[in-house]
């Protein structure tokens, strides 16, 4: 049988070697009397926002810095919410500011992503921060995407001259994702729900991002041989026929299920695209982690860059 493990892009691994380069910067940080702080604004109960918060904050804390989460009711109103947005980037003390969305159908979320002081805004979503990226002057990188890069860094997978496909447009992942391949040489295609026989499109592909939201919709008929393989997607799977499915004949997958009740699954059918792939993230363990460690680098360059 073929040993496709060597083929697994480590983003647990990446995003721990980002970590421990963050914490280094934090402590020499400290040694002159500062610690980077983050405030999260979370509204609302959602359970996955929860989790997400919950996991930045004590990544923070983690590494040495400062984490507060201003929790409000979903039943806020936006002039409310404007007017903490407005304390926070009036507040010294605070670096980076993180406004969890989804936000409720009743405020304005570009409003609000507006109001927040672009030399604070860790996530990258600022119109001014957005234009930055798109000149080629990135100040904030939207966290996914720019974990995304880091790892090809890291792992040396050349991008210059590559044909690049990108399956998502939207502001956080897909068109950042895009203008970094493109700033990086690549040949960048960019693929949405309009887009008429994908899989034509995306077998043209030497990298291939996947940040569509629909779970297995990349299979190896999808798949060029030998392609970088990225997998943005995330999936909680709570039934078992699909988990079945999904990962046929894997134990490990099975008895994950059921301890926890649920197995992450991605926007591409691992199983069946591995073989296929060069190179390929898994979920979890590929994009999810490189999110938050660069989360954590972008508030330690917030304070740097406002501190000094
Ligand atoms: P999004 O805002 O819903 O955007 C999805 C994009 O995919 C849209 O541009 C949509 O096209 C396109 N699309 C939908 N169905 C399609 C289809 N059948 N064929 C081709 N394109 C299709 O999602 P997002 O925020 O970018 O997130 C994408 C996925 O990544 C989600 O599963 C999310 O949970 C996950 N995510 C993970 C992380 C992480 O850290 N791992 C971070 C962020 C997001 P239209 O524009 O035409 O509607």
């Amino acid at each position: 049988m073929i040993d496709n493990s060597a083929k697994k892009l480590d983003g647990s691994r990446v995003a721990a070697e980002i970590r421990e380069e963050v914490e280094a910067e934090v402590a020499a940080f400290g040694e002159r009397g500062a610690i980077p702080r983050l405030d999260a604004v979370l509204v609302g109960e959602d359970p996955a926002s929860q989790v997400y918060v919950g996991s930045k904050a004590k990544t923070l804390t983690a590494l040495g810095m400062v984490s507060k989460t201003h929790n409000l009711p979903d039943t806020i109103q936006q002039d409310e919410l404007e007017s903490l947005v407005d304390e926070l980037n009036a507040d010294p003390e605070v670096d980076g500011i993180l406004i969890q969305l989804p936000l409720p159908a009743a405020i304005d979320t570009a409003a609000i992503l507006r109001r927040v002081d672009p030399a604070k805004d860790v996530d990258g979503f600022h119109p001014e921060n957005v234009g930055l990226l798109q000149q080629g002057r990135p100040r904030f990188v939207p966290c996914t995407p720019a974990g995304i890069m880091e790892m090809f860094r890291r792992e040396d997978i050349e991008i210059s001259g590559k044909r690049a496909v990108v399956v998502g447009r939207s502001d956080i992942v897909g068109k950042p994702m895009a203008m970094l391949l493109l700033h990086a040489h690549a040949t960048v295609t960019i693929c949405h729900s309009r887009t008429r026989d994908l899989a034509a499109v995306t077998r043209q592909a030497d990298i291939l991002v996947a940040a569509v939201g629909v779970r297995s919709l990349i299979g190896p008929e999808h798949v060029a041989d030998g392609a970088v393989v990225i997998d943005v997607g995330m999936h909680r799977i709570t039934d078992r026929e699909t988990v079945e499915h999904l990962y046929p004949g894997n134990e490990k997958k099975i008895t994950a299920f059921e301890k926890r009740g649920a197995v992450l699954a991605g926007d591409v059918d691992f199983t069946r695209v591995l073989p296929k792939a060069g190179r390929i993230t898994p979920v979890p363990g590929g994009v999810g982690p490189l999110t938050i460690a660069m989360l954590m680098a972008n508030t330690v360059s917030a304070a740097k860059s406002r501190r000094g």
